[in-house]
Order: C-alpha cells, then sequence, then structure tokens
C-alpha cells in the first residue's frame, strides 16, 4: 500500500512537470484548501444515485453502474462483477460520495482489476469485499499482490480468456508501465503486461473497459464495443484528450460511460480532471456521451453493426 502511495505520489509529481507547474501535489492540495475562493475549475461529477442490494439481484438485462473513479458494477442477468472498485480508503481528497460502502455489497460473483495503482487496486476496498467477493481477476502481477492479501485471486496472460456465469473475459493489452520513467520510483522493471483492459462479453452486448494506457494503434482497431468504460484524461501515461477523441471516432455509435474524472479533488493532476463538456465539442455523435452519475443504472444493449 505503502509502494502504491509513492508511485501515485511520484506519478503525480511526473504529471505536474509535465505541465510545467513548480509545485508539488501537497502544495495544490493545501492552497485549494486554505483558500476556496481561487481554486480551480474542476469538473465534478453528477450528484451521487446509492444503490443498495436490489442492484445485485436477479436481472432479466445487463445494468451498468459506475462506482465514480475508474469503477464500475456490472449486473448481466444476475451475475455481478465490479471492475476497478475503488470505495473506500483513497489517499487524496475525494469529492464524491460513494454509491455504496463495500460492506453493504451483498455478494459479487468476481472482481476485475486492470492494474496496480492505487486508484483501480483500492487495498482497503478489496479486503473488505474479500468476504462477498467469489474471485478476483487480474495479471499475473496484480495477482502476485492479491494472492499477498489473501484474496481468492486469478492471475491471466494478456489474450487469456476466463468466464464469470454467463460473461466471458478477455484480458486486452494496455501500455501504462509509467513507473520505469521515474528513476528511484520502484526496484522493480515493470511490464506492459502488468497492467490490462477487460473486454467483457454479456449476452447483452460487449463491454470494453481498456484501463490506464497510452494510445496504441491496437486501441483503434478492436471489434466495435457496445459501451466503452471511458478514460478521457489529458495524461501521457493515459490515452491523451486528443487520443480518447481518436478512440471515441474509431467507434463512432459506441455509447461512452466517462469514468476516471471527476472524482479526486486535483484540479491541476491531468489523470483526474477530466471535463466531460470539452469530449462533446469533438466527440461524433456527441448524445452517447454518458455523464453518469456514481451509481446510476445504465442498460446495456447491442448496437446495430452492420451500416
Ligand atoms: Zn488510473
Amino acid at each position: 500500500m505503502k509502494i502504491q502511495s509513492i508511485v501515485i505520489g511520484m506519478a503525480l509529481i511526473g504529471g505536474l512537470t509535465s505541465l510545467g507547474h513548480a509545485q508539488t501535489t501537497a502544495d495544490s492540495t493545501r492552497s485549494g484548501l486554505a483558500k476556496p475562493a481561487e481554486k480551480k475549475y474542476q469538473a465534478k461529477a453528477p450528484k451521487t444515485q446509492p444503490f443498495g442490494t436490489a442492484a445485485f439481484g436477479p436481472s432479466k438485462q445487463t445494468t451498468v453502474r459506475w462506482l465514480g473513479f475508474a469503477g464500475f458494477l456490472v449486473n448481466s442477468r444476475g451475475t455481478t462483477l465490479m471492475v476497478d472498485p475503488v470505495l473506500q480508503g483513497f489517499d487524496m481528497p475525494v469529492m464524491i460520495d460513494m454509491p455504496i460502502t463495500p460492506k453493504a455489497v451483498p455478494h459479487l460473483d468476481a472482481v476485475l482489476i486492470t492494474h496496480a495503482d492505487n486508484d483501480h487496486f483500492s487495498v482497503s476496498t478489496n479486503q473488505d469485499l474479500k468476504r462477498v467477493t467469489k474471485a478476483y481477476h487480474s495479471t499475473i502481477y496484480v495477482d502476485s499482490l492479491m494472492q499477498n492479501l489473501g484474496l481468492p485471486a486469478f492471475g491471466h496472460n494478456i489474450g487469456d480468456i476466463f468466464k464469470v456465469g454467463p460473461v466471458q473475459v478477455t484480458l486486452t493489452p494496455a501500455d501504462h508501465a509509467y513507473q520505469n520513467a521515474y528513476p528511484g520510483m520502484s526496484k522493480r522493471r515493470f511490464k506492459n503486461e502488468d497492467a490490462c483492459g477487460f473486454w467483457i462479453q454479456t449476452p447483452d452486448g460487449n463491454i470494453w473497459a481498456p484501463g490506464d494506457s497510452r494510445l496504441t494503434p491496437g486501441h483503434l482497431t478492436m471489434p466495435t464495443p457496445d459501451a466503452i468504460f471511458f478514460d478521457f484524461s489529458d495524461s501521457e501515461w493515459h490515452f491523451t484528450f486528443e487520443g480518447a477523441v481518436k478512440i471515441a471516432n474509431a467507434y463512432p455509435n459506441t455509447p461512452l460511460l466517462l469514468c476516471h474524472w471527476g472524482s479526486v479533488d486535483a484540479p491541476d493532476f491531468t489523470p483526474f480532471n477530466g471535463d466531460p463538456k470539452e469530449l462533446a465539442k469533438r466527440v461524433v455523435n456527441p448524445a452517447r456521451i454518458h455523464v453518469l452519475a456514481p451509481g446510476e443504472p445504465f442498460i446495456l444493449k447491442p448496437l446495430k453493426k452492420n451500416k
């Protein structure tokens, strides 16, 4: 957990440096709290719509709920899984109410984790979800971290396929080994395959959760997804804003369920400060941008693809 915090801290410094801001994260946060009138604008998520046990119950459809951060709950005809849930214990100021607490979650068939950063792999959240979660799935590296926590975890290679009830999940490639670019951040040499995305095939359509990644050609040549968990952070270690627009426009009819924005109070930190209004100006067919509130249901429907 400590290493994760250092990683995020270093990433913050790296991100801020790349923006030309000669300040540390701590300075930024403190000045924001002390002088709210001078606080920079940051887009915030709509008011949270809390949910309870019913969201995990039997269903004849596939419902997706954004959890804040990069997290989602998927209930596909009663099979439930969360992707990258961060429901408590984050180490920076959070500006949303969480739609549910880990202890209120009644059961999960699986938790899927894209990579080890603590805005995706929340030790505190997952420890409290352990009692109701049948299986955790991630990369080989993150599996090793989850094994250390005693979680019922499974590690996979990129391209591997596994099943969660009627849902089939494939690990998709990511390029997010930023740690290697900051000497001293980690003794470990990170590999691209330490991070992943997920292609989630449900009876009601296919969801693509690309995870955190730099843009690669492969991101633009996927089969057309029926929904994307859409990160549009303008960070050099993410798609960048321009890259996110390219992805959006490569799949011009796919609903974009926005994430990785509006949750963490960090107006100067590009991985967290995306603004949906900017996206709407650039994306083909902007009506498919879904600025979901944390907890708000989205019903997955298959796109008509042969036109
Ligand atoms: Zn992230």
